[in-house]
């Protein structure tokens, strides 16, 4: 007896409890900064190019396999308005077969991937959700936008910069 009034405490308190769940998909979940949703290309707004020179590091190291790309002389550097020689010409990304680990992210020298906070791409097609260059650059620039992205190589100069000046007034 004691037990089943218990029990129907619980469902009581439970009744009135603030959902902790979505409506998906009517009310798409709002992500945290941290997440790690699919790989997306980063534009750079301040030449007006994306920052991938397609050097192949990345689709090297990643673990499935799942990325191609070629690159292609920068006219924007015969130009002299890009230090970039070198630019991405044709990038893709088989997202069925990414597993979000990040490697790409991290073995990049020049700050042009990101892990974004795209999670919504299922299909129905085997092998749907390849993803090429201007798609990647638009998820990208979404996420740049909303989340003030800074390149990883300017924060890193930033805090190198801080502990220098911190050091010689010490
Ligand atoms: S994303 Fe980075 S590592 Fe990958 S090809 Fe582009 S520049 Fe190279
Ligand atoms: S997140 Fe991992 S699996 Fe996905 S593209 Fe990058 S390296 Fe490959």
């Amino acid at each position: 007896m004691l037990g089943s009034i218990k029990g129907m405490l619980v469902t009581l308190v439970s009744t009135f409890r603030k959902p902790v769940t979505d409506q998906y998909p009517n009310k798409p979940r709002q992500v945290e900064p941290r997440y790690m949703g699919f790989p997306a290309l980063t534009w750079d707004h301040s030449v007006g190019e994306p920052y991938c020179t397609a050097c192949m590091v990345c689709i090297r190291q990643c673990p499935t396999q799942c990325m191609t790309a070629t690159m292609k002389d920068n006219p924007l550097h015969k130009e002299e308005k890009s230090s970039r020689r070198k630019i991405v010409d044709v990038f893709e990304i088989n997202l069925n077969r990414c597993i979000l680990c990040g490697i790409c992210v991290e073995v990049c020298n020049f700050d042009a991937i990101v892990m974004s906070h795209e999670y919504e791409h299922s299909g129905y097609e085997r092998n749907g959700d390849r993803v090429a260059l201007d798609g990647l650059l638009e998820m990208g620039t979404t996420y740049q936008k909303k989340t003030n992205w800074v390149p990883p190589s300017e924060l890193k100069k930033a805090l190198k910069d801080d502990l220098a000046l911190k050091k010689a007034t010490d």
